[in-house]
């Protein structure tokens, strides 16, 4: 059933759409689409970048292997490698 929730990022007032996703956000509270978008594109413009720096780190053979990856595989490697601490990043870009 769909709630009507403010989203907790920019404020505004939305009703959750079909497969909407409980946010971690306060009760009465959630991340509408727009936001929801906007955060996914930060976040794989930065998993893109990590997936370029981890590139550069391959030898030949590996990196061909990586070129033949989709674009999912890809991001889903450089989330990998965030979480075992291979690389550290942060929204907002470096610091
Ligand atoms: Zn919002």
């Amino acid at each position: 059933m769909a709630k009507n929730l403010s989203c907790g990022c920019c404020g505004c007032g939305f009703m959750t759409w079909k497969g909407y996703v409980d946010q971690d956000q306060d009760k009465g509270f959630g991340i509408c689409r727009k936001c929801q978008d906007w955060h996914e594109e930060l976040n794989n413009e930065q998993l893109d970048k990590i997936g370029a720096t981890l590139r550069e780190a391959l030898n030949n053979a590996n990196t061909v292997k990586w070129d033949g990856l989709d674009l999912e595989t890809r991001r889903l490697l450089a989330m990998e490698a965030v979480s075992e601490g291979m690389v550290t990043w942060s929204f907002g870009g470096r610091q």
